[in-house]
Parts: structure tokens; C-alpha cells; sequence
């Protein structure tokens, strides 16, 4: 019975983790026939400068069908049973490069902006699932503001001194962290709604529209790199989701930032 049991906790993790690559591989797949979409509209009915759109939607495509060989790369590592290695990160910079992609995510009714915090510490994360993250973060902002609006991305240094309560699902552990703060003007959430947000298939999208895995690969990926993730929403008032990543503590992290313009002093 021990090990019918341990048979199918191994069905359910396999199944959760599909699930997970389907929706993220999901999520690219419309980057790439959005490229393609903008491709074929201009070839048809070319609008002003259409070499510089097809230009710009062909490196869309080719950003995103790259990412989606990185995650099919990650489930064969899986597959193999390597496990995620966490490596020292800027997540600013990491941010900064993602920009175009979840711009193109968002669409162009909601505008995307940055803040990056003086003298970052780096992160001891996985790039590639920071990445999905914030993706999956962006396609729930998108749909929380129809009407469009603003999305922020700020990055900055948090050292927490004692535990605080702080958001969904529970109070935050006193430490280091490097936090990345999602913020939309959208709909908000419900009680509901924030309490169920993280468990997986937990959705309030249409059929054929929501899964309900992004949020909770955004709490596997924090809980699996020993970070947190809090979630700050009331109906109308818009949603604030802060991930909260663990400092690289180790000195070698250091060159792998990249250095502070001189008028940011350090810590
Ligand atoms: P999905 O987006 O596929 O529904 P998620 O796990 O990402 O799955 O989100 C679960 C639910 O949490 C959503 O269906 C939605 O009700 C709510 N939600 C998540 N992010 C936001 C947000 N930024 N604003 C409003 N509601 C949100």
C-alpha cells in the first residue's frame, strides 16, 4: 500500500509539472504566432515602416521560440533528474531583459515600467524559472486590466530584521532579500480569490483561458530556490506581487553583478 501510495504522489508530481510546462510553453507559443501574426499583416496590407515591424516581430518570434527550447532543455534535465541549480543573478538586469517580451505579453494598451534599486545584491535564484515567473505574472495583469493600465516591475534590496506579516499566504521570515514587486491597476482580488491563488488549477478565467498554474509555478519556483512570494490585492485597487528571492551571500557573486553607476552609493 506504501508504495501504491508513493506510486501515485509520483503520478500527481509528474502531472503537475506537465501541466506547469504546458502552460509556460503555452505562454510562448503566443509570442511566436504573435510575431507571426504581425508578420503576415504586413506582407498583406503593409502599414508605415514595415520592414522595421516585420524586423521587430521576427526577433519577437525568434526570443520566444528560443525560451521554449530552454524550457523543453529544462524537462529533459528533469527527466534525467538533475534539479534546478540556483546560480547568483542581477535580477535588475535580468528584468531589463525580459522587458520586450512582456511588453509584447501585455499588449500595447498597458504600459510596462522599471525601477531598479541602487546597489542591488544579487540573487541566488534559476534564471530561467525567474523568467516564467514574471511571464506568468505579466498574462495575469494583462487580464486583470482589459481596459489597460500600467504594470511595475521594481527591484530592491529588503533585509527584514524580525518576521512581519506581510500578505498571502503567511508571515515572512527574517532575513535577506533581494524582492522583485509586480504591481497592476487592475481588478484586484477577492478573499477568495487570495486565498485559493496559489494552489494549482485554482482559476476564475474561462474555460480554455485559465489553467490555474501560473501562480503556482511563481510559489514552487520561490519555495524551491528558499524564497518567498506575498501577495498584496483588494477588488478595484489593483494586485501587488512580491517575490522575495534569497541573497547570494557568497563573495564570488559579486563580479557577477554588473557595477553601479558612481552617483549610487553602495551598502
Ligand atoms: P490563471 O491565470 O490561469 O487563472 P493563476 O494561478 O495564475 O492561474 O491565477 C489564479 C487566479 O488568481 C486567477 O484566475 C485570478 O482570479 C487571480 N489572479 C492572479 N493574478 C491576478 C492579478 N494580477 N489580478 C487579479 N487577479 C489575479
Amino acid at each position: 500500500a506504501e508504495n501504491q501510495l508513493r506510486q501515485s504522489q509520483k503520478m500527481e508530481a509528474i502531472g503537475q509539472l506537465t501541466g506547469g510546462v504546458a502552460h509556460d510553453f503555452n505562454n510562448l507559443l503566443t509570442v511566436i504566432l504573435g510575431g507571426l501574426e504581425t508578420i503576415e499583416r504586413q506582407l498583406a496590407t503593409p502599414g508605415k515602416d514595415p520592414l522595421a515591424r516585420i524586423g521587430r516581430a521576427v526577433a519577437m518570434a525568434r526570443q520566444g521560440a528560443l525560451r521554449a527550447a530552454t524550457l523543453t532543455a529544462r524537462l529533459l534535465a528533469f527527466a534525467r533528474r538533475q534539479p534546478l541549480q540556483p546560480k547568483p543573478i542581477d535580477a535588475s538586469r535580468l528584468v531589463t531583459g525580459l522587458a520586450d517580451l512582456l511588453q509584447r505579453t501585455l499588449g500595447a494598451t498597458i504600459a510596462l515600467e522599471t525601477v531598479a534599486g541602487a546597489g542591488l545584491w544579487p540573487a541566488l535564484a534559476d534564471a530561467g524559472e525567474l523568467e516564467n515567473a514574471l511571464v506568468n505574472l505579466a498574462v495575469n495583469a494583462r487580464d486583470a486590466m482589459p481596459e489597460g493600465g500600467r504594470l511595475t516591475i521594481e527591484t530592491s534590496n529588503a533585509c527584514l530584521d524580525e518576521d512581519y506579516v506581510a500578505g498571502v499566504p503567511e508571515p515572512l521570515p527574517a532575513g535577506h532579500y533581494v524582492l522583485i514587486a509586480v504591481s497592476d491597476t487592475g481588478c484586484g482580488m477577492d478573499q477568495v480569490a487570495l486565498q485559493k491563488a496559489f494552489e494549482p488549477f485554482f482559476t476564475t478565467k474561462d474555460v480554455g483561458k485559465g489553467t490555474g498554474l501560473g501562480l503556482s509555478q511563481v510559489y514552487g519556483f520561490t519555495r524551491q530556490s528558499g524564497g518567498h512570494v506575498r501577495i498584496y490585492s483588494e477588488p478595484g485597487h489593483g494586485t501587488t506581487v512580491k517575490l522575495y528571492l534569497p541573497r547570494c551571500l557568497d563573495t564570488r557573486c559579486v563580479d557577477t553583478v554588473a557595477p553601479q553607476p558612481e552617483n549610487q552609493a553602495s551598502p
